[in-house]
């Protein structure tokens, strides 16, 4: 249910509307808009029934959430949310690109690579020290080792970090090294570890499941929304579907409906979608075009001797290249890059 205060609302009053919500073993989740204050009242609604809002002091209207997703729809929040992370803004007008390779293999090359996407404009280095490999035989990252490179690579190049979480053992650990931490898609509805990373304040990076609705993905934000972390970035990495000439299909359409359906800011990750370099630079133009607000690019200073994903990769050269093109496209469509 969302509670819309008066403006003139008193902080006495809001006070007790929350008070009275709690009691009713609801959760509370308060939402300042431009415009207008909104209580969120989460939880078994059939107890306000018997209890209604409409009566106090300082609330305008009381409406129930039609979406099954509560607290991450835009009926909750219209305005975008912008998250900021050492003063770079995700969700506002500029655009984001995240860029690195797919898993941080040794100091060197993370820190030529780091080096090499930085001058060519990207805001933050991905890289995975827990990889999700397909086969317990392949290459798993460097784990606790590849954390310490991550964070030496940010303080020496200056890009806050991104990398992906796969057990909330490991959580802890990840959180001290890394400025965005990153569910991949196989574990987008691993539902403990979603509420582990909403228990954290650290912005999350949470990709959409390969065989995943857009709903059931909104409803996975909203598992993490829901222990009171709201720093939610989803990502659109590609589906399974019949067709096998990419990797994934990249579901453009994804991009302009989250836009709509929530206030979170969405990504688009057109690597692991296309499983080939020569095909990133088109669907990272059409991500940038359908209103993406930022990109994730695998870049790997020597592709051909990357532990993983070296095919997807692109060199440091050729993403230069890309970023010069996708800041025409970006301001094409009324953003900055
Ligand atoms: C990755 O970003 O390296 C990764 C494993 O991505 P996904 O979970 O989308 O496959
Ligand atoms: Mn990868």
């Amino acid at each position: 249910m969302i509670i819309v205060l008066k403006h003139d609302a008193t902080q006495e009053q809001i006070d007790h509307i929350i008070d009275r919500i709690k009691g009713l073993g609801l959760a509370v989740h308060v939402s300042e808009g431009k415009e207008k204050t909104i209580i969120g009242a989460i939880g078994d609604e059939s107890v306000l029934a018997e209890q209604p809002l409409e009566i106090l002091p300082g609330v305008e209207k009381v409406m129930p959430i039609l979406k099954p997703y509560k607290l991450v729809s835009r009926e909750f929040k219209a305005d975008d949310t912008i998250i900021d992370i050492e003063g770079i803004k995700i969700g506002g007008r500029e655009v984001q690109v995240i860029a690195g390779p797919c898993s941080i293999e040794n100091l060197e090359i993370l820190q030529e690579t780091a080096s090499m996407v930085k001058a060519a404009g990207a805001r933050f280095l991905r890289g995975g020290a827990f990889k999700p490999r397909t086969s317990p035989y392949a290459f798993q990252g460097l784990r606790d080792e590849g954390l310490k490179y991550l964070l030496d690579t940010k303080k020496k190049v200056g890009l806050p970090v991104v990398t992906e979480v796969m057990d909330p053992r490991d959580l802890e650990l990840i959180c001290e090294y890394t400025d965005i931490i990153q569910i991949g898609t196989r574990n987008m509805q691993n539902f403990r570890l979603l509420t582990e990373v909403g228990k954290t304040r650290k912005p999350v990076l949470l990709k959409r499941g390969l065989s995943s609705t857009i709903k059931e993905l909104l409803m996975s934000a909203e598992y993490i929304a829901a222990e009171g972390n709201d720093k939610i970035i989803l990502c659109e990495r590609g589906i399974r579907t019949f067709e096998t000439a990419t990797r994934s299909t990249l579901d453009i359409s994804a991009v302009p409906v989250l836009k709509e359906e929530t206030h979170l800011p969405v990504i688009v990750d057109p690597s692991h979608a296309a499983g080939r370099w020569d095909m990133v630079p088109p669907l990272a133009k059409a991500a940038i075009a359908s209103g993406a607000d930022g990109l994730l690019i695998e870049v790997h200073a020597d592709p051909e001797r990357a532990l993983c994903d070296g095919v997807q990769s692109l060199k440091p050269e050729k993403f230069d290249e890309l970023m010069k093109v996708l800041r025409k496209v970006a301001e094409a469509v009324g953003r900055t890059l």
